[in-house]
């Protein structure tokens, strides 16, 4: 041991076998607002639906329409009709 006191060696000593780690603790419990106003933005958003330009049905967009199976002006899937 060079260049560590007695008293030194023996606190750190301690503080390895009882575990004392300095951290940053929050000074006070969140209120149920705070907490509540951090997680409303937590929410996921609704996908945005557009219009299909071919039929006019809702359709969600940069994606075949699921009603006239066209995209981008032509015909990309063949869409069976059941009735
Ligand atoms: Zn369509």
């Amino acid at each position: 041991m060079v260049g560590i006191g007695r008293l030194e060696f023996t606190e750190n000593l301690k503080n390895i076998l009882t575990h004392e780690v300095i951290m940053a603790v929050p000074k006070r419990k969140t209120s149920k607002m705070k907490k509540r106003l951090r997680r409303a933005s937590h929410r996921r958003p609704l996908p945005k639906v557009g219009v299909c330009s071919a039929c006019g049905d809702p359709a969600l967009p940069h994606r075949v329409c699921s009603s006239c199976g066209q995209y981008n002006g032509r015909q990309v899937l063949t869409v069976s009709v059941d009735d």
